[in-house]
């Protein structure tokens, strides 16, 4: 089936760190593209560190302090890029979005466009449903430490919807949750993204939750990224990182072979080591990879892959 057109495209975007008084801004994310479409979720995944939040924030002009899109292009429909309308966040800590003092009914109240205040019980009592809650009146008089963490996270997400976005970011919204709890919030926003005509951008460290929800992923690794296509690349992965991280979940089967992790680790801001990012924790490096930076290379079914060795063979090559 084909994809629907964008509702937001990113293109080599660039983000560069600026400490004060430094000489020099350090790269933070670079060459990172990709599209969001309405009905489709996209996971953004890689370890801590990746720049995967960083990439995000740039969305909705919500950059940290020091940091600023040097280069590249955000492309959307006139509103959308605008966060808390157009586009909307979830973030792991619901204490980011949810003010203790106030009901959680009046927050999500205030959240809506002026049009639906109009109706504003009506709205409310739906955007708590759909989100789950068979109580939503108990629920909208509720402070939010009455409520659980998966509780707050739901309503959160009322929080977020009740402004109509056209693309929802999900920062890690399942981490501090319990593994049930998190499951069924996954299960609800791929709901939402599908009957609203949502499109959504799930981040997450997770390849194992990415499989169960996302249509289309992008792995990143120190700012760039390094493997994406459909979600089903994850069958016949091309990246070592991307290899890696799958020999990494945790696996029920009684035959399942030992969890192995990635040995070593992201490396820190600034300190990203020349040519391939991934080349001292690789275990296919050759001694190319530490001189040349792979660039994202496509093969069938809009499947990419940044690496020398993986790399998809150019049309001319593969043609006899
Ligand atoms: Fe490994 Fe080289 Fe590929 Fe990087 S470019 S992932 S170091 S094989």
């Amino acid at each position: 089936m084909t994809a629907p057109a964008p509702v937001l495209s990113a293109r080599d975007l660039r983000i560069v760190y600026r400490a004060p008084g430094a000489a020099a801004p350090v790269p933070v994310v670079e060459d990172v593209s990709f599209d969001l479409h309405p009905g489709r979720m996209l996971a953004l995944v890689g370890e801590s560190g990746c720049g995967k939040s960083v990439t995000a924030a740039a969305l909705g002009g919500l950059l940290p302090r020091g940091m600023e899109l040097a280069s590249g292009r955000i492309d959307a429909a006139p509103g959308v890029l605008r966060a808390g309308r157009g586009l909307a966040y979830v973030f792991q800590d619901p204490g980011e979005c949810l003010d203790p003092v106030f009901r959680v009914g009046r927050q999500i109240v205030e959240a809506m466009p002026p049009a639906d205040r109009r109706h504003s019980a009506d709205r409310l009592r739906a955007l708590l449903v759909q989100v789950g809650f068979h109580d939503p009146d108990r629920v909208a008089r509720s402070y939010p430490h009455q409520l659980s963490g998966g509780m707050q996270q739901r309503a959160m997400l009322a929080m977020a919807l009740a402004g109509r976005p056209r693309i929802l970011v999900a920062d890690e919204p399942t981490t501090a949750l319990d593994v049930t709890v998190q499951a069924r919030l996954l299960r609800l926003l791929a709901d939402l993204q599908r009957s609203g005509n949502l499109a959504v951008l799930l981040i997450t460290h997770n390849l194992g939750v990415v499989a169960e929800v996302a249509d289309d992923l992008l792995v990143m690794y120190a700012g760039r990224a390094v493997e994406s296509g459909p979600v089903s690349l994850l069958s016949s992965p091309r990246h070592p990182y991307v290899e890696g991280l799958l020999r990494a979940l945790p696996r029920l089967a009684p035959d399942a072979p030992p969890l192995e992790g990635i040995p070593g680790q992201v490396p820190a801001l600034g300190r990203r080591p020349a040519g391939c990012p991934f080349h001292p924790r690789c275990p296919l490096a050759r001694p190319g990879c530490a001189t040349a930076v792979p660039h994202p290379t496509r093969g069938p079914a809009g499947h990419t892959v940044a690496c020398h060795v993986r790399a998809f063979p150019s049309p001319s090559e593969s043609t006899p």
